[in-house]
């Protein structure tokens, strides 16, 4: 495995999500590392320390707001940017996605041809966090 790739961490609950996203970015050159569960999520770090962390907001066994808040009180990650997906259009997601410590928001459903540019906007924030 080549280390220099950047690699990024989906966690997403629903598959035809996670195949879609997965395929953008792999045609951008990025490792995509699939996490349809929180507790997937929580293993892949023992071992992987990704470039950026696309988050689904509404999970079964969790909500990635909690979720974001968890990871980000490992040191491990203190310079991957967790960026939140959401469906959700209520007024004051944004401002949750912001105080669960996401460092960004995209909206749902996927838009597939600003994605890679909206991917590459936040891995080039990171250095800054
Ligand atoms: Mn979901």
């Amino acid at each position: 495995m080549d280390d220099s790739t950047t690699t990024i961490l989906y966690v997403e609950d629903n598959p035809d999500n996670r195949m879609l996203v997965q395929r953008i970015l792999m045609v951008e050159g990025y490792r995509v590392l699939q996490a349809e569960s929180a507790a997937r999520a929580r293993e892949i770090l023992q071992t992987q320390t990704p470039d950026l962390i696309l988050m689904d907001i509404n999970m079964p066994d969790i909500d990635g707001y909690s979720l974001t808040a968890e990871f980000k009180q490992l040191p491990q990650l203190k310079h991957t940017p967790i960026i939140a997906l959401t469906a959700n259009v209520m007024r004051g997601d944004r401002e949750r996605t912001l105080e669960a410590g996401c460092d960004g928001y995209l909206q749902k459903p996927v838009d597939v041809d600003a994605l890679p540019g909206q991917i590459e906007y936040f891995l080039s924030k990171r250095y800054n966090l």
